[in-house]
């Protein structure tokens, strides 16, 4: 938790959890209470954890995600488990592969990411309203990110539930891009709807919440000026992050094992053949985990890789 987040009205926690786990956000109500948000399966017991001991024995009554990326929805299926009675609500636009299960549509498969399989009860649609503890949240769609997330705003205390379309420092890994189709005019209108909603708190879905939205939608705005201005910049930026997700995942992986897991996973391949194939494959992860271990994201340890931080 972070000691000088701006005060949330008293009904409202955030369990802040790191890029594993997206944030998840408890509102308590008289009469029912709503998780935004599950983060990622192998956190899922800690999850159910820390629910359990902020809800004091009360049940969990509905279960929201903005979207369904694994790292949002990775404890759906372990919160239904726990609380028979949970009403889960998605957006929309997937809906479809959750139904039928599509684990290559809803990108598990292409991430090399894991997400066990969840049900829902009702859409989230952009344009409504749901009450979540006492109070009446818009659900408004923010693509961009993802093309099907939605982010929740509430007017009366103006909080923004910004999930991966804004953070304190940037956003999302826009995903769309990843497949060759154009999102980066999605993620600026995006940007532009919070700007008009005028937030004064906003809870984000990784990272601490925070006040002055116009610092976060500023730097916002230069770092997507300059994907736009070069695109294989955001390509290079989004596997890297798809490779400390992994290590955030698995903590240490040898060499060898991580190059064989990128080339066994979709997008690692996909993006290699359009960008890179000029170079050897596993000589480009080796760059690429170079920069992380640059970064201070990851170091090596013999044939080893670690995740630092
Ligand atoms: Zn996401």
């Amino acid at each position: 938790m972070n000691t000088l987040a701006p005060r949330l009205p008293h009904d409202i926690r955030v369990f802040e959890r790191g890029w594993l786990s997206s944030n998840n956000i408890l509102i308590r109500g008289r009469d029912a209470a709503a998780l935004i948000d599950s983060g990622y399966v192998t956190h899922a017991p800690q999850t159910l954890a820390l629910l359990g001991s902020a809800l004091q024995g009360r049940a969990l009554d509905v279960l929201v995600n903005t979207h369904l990326h694994s790292d949002h929805c990775g404890g759906n299926a372990a919160l239904q488990g726990r609380y028979p009675a949970l009403r889960t609500l998605i957006p929309p636009g997937h809906s479809q592969q959750v139904s039928h299960w599509d684990a290559q549509a809803l990108t598990y498969t292409p991430t090399g990411q894991s997400c066990p399989q969840f049900g829902f009860d009702a859409l989230l649609r952009p344009g409504s309203e749901i009450r979540l503890g006492d109070s009446l949240w818009q659900v408004h769609a923010a693509p961009g990110h993802d093309p099907h997330s939605v982010i929740l705003f509430e007017p009366a205390a103006r909080l923004l539930v910004s999930a991966d379309a804004l953070w304190e420092r940037g956003f999302g890994v826009i995903f769309p891009e990843l497949e060759g189709r154009d999102a980066f005019d999605a993620v600026a209108q995006t940007i532009d709807l919070i700007e008009s909603l005028n937030p004064t708190i906003v809870i984000p879905g990784h990272g601490p919440v925070f006040a002055g939205v116009e610092a976060a939608i500023a730097f916002a705005r230069g770092r997507l000026a300059g994907f736009v201005a070069n695109p294989a910049k955001h390509i290079k930026h989004a596997v890297k992050v798809l490779l400390k997700f992994k290590l955030l995942e698995l903590q240490s992986i040898e060499c060898a094992a991580f190059v064989a897991w990128a080339q066994a996973t979709p997008y690692f391949l996909a993006i290699y053949r359009q960008h890179y194939s000029e170079i050897d494959f596993a000589q480009w992860v080796d760059e690429l985990i170079a920069d992380l271990v640059r970064a201070g994201a990851a170091e090596r340890d013999g044939l080893l890789i670690r995740n630092v931080g």
